[in-house]
């Protein structure tokens, strides 16, 4: 099995509120449609999610106005949803969607997911917001991975950013950034809290963990997804997460 989570900085603009990268996920679509394997995909909310969750003060308590954004917010995660399942429809990947909102009452919940990937379906899950007993939550698609990850142990777990791997420092920060092959728990990685989610520094953290529970974990660059067809060679350009 391979789970691919497909970054919100890949296929939305994070400044722009609902700024979908249509011919980006059919470039990521087009590569996956010719995988064999059994998949779980996972994609992040990006501008679907983060603008508007930080508006009305997601994750928070339960209130009329948390309410409110986890409506609007799950309004518009399921609207780039849509145009995920579109995309990957026109290269003939037949899929299920299961979105957290509906699948989690009030915890991490993945009961459906289990069921369609025993019957050897692909599915797809995304980045949402539910509500447990006292709050509205965000599940990041990082988190869903590393659930994922943890229960179905797959051969593989891609992840594809908007950079082309792990750095010494924030490539889109310090011009002259190291790219690493390889990283272990050991390294020290200045990221920085860009997003509600967390950024660098939490998905490697998420990384690291899922490094224990899959064959292999990548990172790599989602704007050239024919990359994924090089992990395992020389040519490879992307980092490989923990020591196997
Ligand atoms: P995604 O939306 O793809 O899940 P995030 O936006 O949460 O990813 O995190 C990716 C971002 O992390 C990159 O755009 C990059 O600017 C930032 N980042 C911070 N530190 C690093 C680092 N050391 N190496 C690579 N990226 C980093």
């Amino acid at each position: 099995m391979l789970i691919i989570k497909v970054g919100g900085s890949v296929i939305t603009d994070k400044s722009k509120y609902l700024a979908f990268r249509n011919p980006v996920m059919d470039r990521i679509a087009e590569v996956l449609s010719h995988i064999r394997e059994q998949m779980i995909i996972v994609h992040g909310a990006g501008s679907f999610g983060h603008l508007k969750a930080k508006e009305f003060d997601l994750p928070g308590r339960i209130s009329e106005r948390t309410l409110q954004g986890m409506n609007i917010v799950h309004t518009d995660v399921i609207r780039l949803n849509n145009e995920v399942l579109q995309r990957l429809r026109s290269h003939g990947l037949n899929v299920s969607s299961l979105t957290p909102f509906s699948l989690f009452n009030g915890r991490r919940n993945y009961s459906l997911m289990r069921r369609l990937i025993s019957l050897g379906v692909n599915t797809v899950s995304h980045g949402d917001v539910y509500v447990t007993r006292e709050s509205v939550n965000i599940i990041s698609g990082d988190t869903i991975v590393r659930d994922l990850a943890r229960l179905f142990r797959p051969r593989r777990v891609v992840f594809m950013s908007d950079v082309d791997g792990v750095y010494d420092r924030d490539p889109k920060k310090i011009r002259n950034a190291h790219l690493l092959r390889t990283v272990n728990g050991h390294v020290t990685v200045d990221g920085v809290n860009n997003d509600v989610t967390g950024g660098m520094r939490g998905k490697l953290n998420a990384m690291f963990e899922i490094s224990r529970y899959a064959g292999e974990t990548v990172l790599m660059n989602g704007f050239h997804p024919e990359r994924l067809n090089q992990i395992g060679t020389e040519r490879f350009i992307g980092t490989i997460i923990g020591t196997k």
